[in-house]
């Protein structure tokens, strides 16, 4: 299949990020060939019965990156968009987002071309342990760990969990993670992409010598990322001035009051009218002028025709890619500190990791121990990165990807290649 623009546009930047950071780093090309390929791509069709009269045949992907580092992780997608390409790029990315917060793992992401909106929950599940019993040959606690992503969640988890647990006999909840806490899920997982962000936002903040209390941030979103780090940065003492979603946003330069938004947003389906807010439009929000500018929807929002007007003093990158590569130039000519998507939203890979670690020890952690291991990986490689930063005088991008790609290569120094 070719590669759609989008998946190619994903691939490039990926890889433009890593030759950026070899530059630097001197890698031998003989690694970097090796950093630019996926070690496993597994494609698979497979019948689902979808009612007594109707059989369909899906195709689906499970693609490992790398595994120098330890087993690899990445989410399942169920969405009819789903190609191997796509795939290819964001095994890619999690292998230097689980590098970048030190996490023994390495990348892998997979699928399956569905419309999981048009499945019955019976036609879900039969499709999900097909298709786990197909990845089957790659999957497991010590191989390959999956977690849910577009269209999947914790129960797509369980189904996954239950179907490999039945094939080996016995009980395996380490094979999986973000599953629902009555069968191995760990607390805390809901809003650790949230939480790690928040965290790296409080630590960039101190790099400027100032606390979050009373800063203003805009957050572009209200889905699972924007909603919880809407809640969350009030209690934190900061001042969450806009939101947003498809459709626009609602800025108050006071702060917004979240229990009032969010309420206002379950009632009516929409963030228009919300009490105390007037309504903006996303571009707008983008340009608004506030301590913090936190994109948290999707890709490519800050771009060359807006980058230029941005006043925000920092970007916090919670959203996968929401800045192109002609808007990060642009971003570091104007001085702009931007905490780049691997390591901002890189909560939720740790929370993942800390589910695995209760799994396989069987000892689970309550919600506040689970938050200081994860404050404590995310300011550790908030620290490591710019340290990294400001000696080779990079931005912050690529000193994480320095950071990510010499942890792998280093792994390999040790390892050897095999034979
Ligand atoms: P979500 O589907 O819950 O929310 C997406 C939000 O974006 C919604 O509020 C939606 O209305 C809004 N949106 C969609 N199109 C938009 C547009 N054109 N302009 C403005 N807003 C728009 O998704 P999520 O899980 O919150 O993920 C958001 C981003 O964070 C994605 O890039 C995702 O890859 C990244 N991320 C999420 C997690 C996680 O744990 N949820 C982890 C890592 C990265």
């Amino acid at each position: 299949m070719t590669p759609s623009k989008d998946d190619q546009r994903t691939l490039d930047m990926v890889l433009h990020q890593m030759d950026r950071a070899t530059e630097k780093l001197h890698l031998p090309q003989s690694l970097l060939a090796i950093f630019k390929e996926c070690h496993r791509c597994l494609t698979v069709t497979f019948p689902v019965r979808m009612s007594d009269e109707d059989v369909r045949v899906f195709t689906g992907f499970r693609v490992q990156h790398n595994l120098a580092r330890g087993p690899a992780k990445g989410g399942l997608r169920y969405h009819p968009g789903v190609t191997l390409d796509h795939l290819k790029a964001f095994a890619m990315l999690m292998t230097w987002k689980c590098a970048v917060v030190n996490i023994p793992y390495g990348g892998a992401k997979g699928g399956v071309v569905c419309n999981p909106k048009e499945l019955t929950p019976i036609q879900k599940e039969r499709l999900t342990r097909r298709f786990a019993t197909e990845i089957s040959l790659l999957i497991g606690p010590q191989r390959d760990i999956p977690a849910p992503d577009v269209g999947t969640d914790a129960q797509v988890m369980a189904w996954i969990m239950d179907t490999y647990s039945m094939h080996v006999g016995y009980s395996v909840s380490s094979v999986v993670t973000g599953k629902p806490v009555d069968v191995g899920g760990s607390r805390g997982r809901e809003d650790a992409t949230s939480r790690g962000c928040l965290y790296a936002l409080a630590e960039a903040m101190r790099d400027q010598g100032k606390s979050l209390d009373g800063r203003s941030v805009a957050i572009q979103g209200f889905g699972n990322a924007a909603g919880n780090l809407a809640r969350l940065l009030p209690d934190a003492g900061a001042k969450v001035i806009a939101v947003s979603n498809s459709k626009g946003g609602i800025f108050n330069p006071s702060g917004l009051d979240y229990r009032r938004v969010a309420e206002h947003f379950h009632r009516e389906g929409t963030l228009e009218g919300a009490p105390e807010s007037v309504p903006i439009t996303n571009e707008e929000l983008l340009t608004l002028d506030c301590d913090a500018l936190i994109p948290a929807a999707i890709e490519d929002q800050i771009t060359e025709e807006n980058a230029g007007r941005v006043r925000a003093r920092m970007i916090v990158e919670a959203a996968n890619g929401p800045t192109t590569f002609e808007a990060d130039r642009i971003l570091e000519d104007r001085g702009i500190v931007v905490i780049p998507d691997i390591l901002a939203n890189a909560g939720g890979v740790t929370v993942s990791y800390l589910e695995w670690v209760q799994d396989i020890q069987s000892y689970f952690w309550t919600s506040d121990e689970v938050y200081e291991r994860l404050r404590r990986i995310m300011t550790e490689s908030y620290g490591a990165m710019m340290e990294i930063s400001r000696r080779h005088r990079v931005s912050a991008r690529t000193a994480a990807y320095m950071l990510a790609m010499e942890r792998v290569a280093k792994a390999y120094e040790w390892r050897g290649i095999y034979p």
